[in-house]
């Protein structure tokens, strides 16, 4: 269905914020003006499941912001964590792989969620694009590849 992408976004991080008691700042970009087509609920799973990393993995503010790129609606969810070093970078989309065991440990998590989140958006046509930097922080974006405003 069509969903106006700043509604869903104000709705989802608002909800986010009082389960977990965490500080994310919203840059709404055009998207109060972007619709998208796709599947609300799974929509929702995927950017719970990158939220809640940004929130094991760092202890500042989350970033979320949204836009368009290049006539693509997307929406980013940046965090100031603890990063990913390009070593490990493709293996973290994998079926139960978490960077470091010891380091991540105490953080919970059974590795799933990325693999996870990487089904969802195949199966609603959406791409992930992951960017980190240890010890900076990591931006994982949703590339809406089918959208219309
Ligand atoms: P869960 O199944 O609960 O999500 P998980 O967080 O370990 O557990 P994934 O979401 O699949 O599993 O992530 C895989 C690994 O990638 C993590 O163990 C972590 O090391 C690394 N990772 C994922 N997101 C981030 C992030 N935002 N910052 C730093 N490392 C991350």
């Amino acid at each position: 269905a069509a969903i106006n992408l700043g509604d869903f976004l104000l709705q989802t991080i608002k909800a986010f914020q009082s389960a977990y008691k965490r500080e994310i700042q919203y840059q709404p970009g055009n998207s109060l003006v972007t619709t998208v087509v796709t599947d609300e609920k799974k929509l929702k799973q995927l950017l719970y499941i990158l939220l809640d990393n940004a929130r094991k993995y760092s202890d500042e503010a989350i970033t979320v912001s949204s836009g368009r790129e290049h006539g693509e609606a997307f929406i980013k969810v940046t965090d100031k964590g603890i990063g990913i070093n390009n070593d490990e970078m493709p293996k973290v989309f994998d079926r139960f792989y978490r960077v470091d065991q010891a380091r991540t440990r105490k953080k919970g998590g059974s590795g799933l969620g990325l693999s996870l989140a990487k089904e969802i958006a195949d199966a609603i046509g959406i791409r992930i694009q992951l960017e980190s930097e240890v010890g900076v922080g990591t931006t994982a974006t949703l590339f809406f590849k089918t959208d219309k405003n």
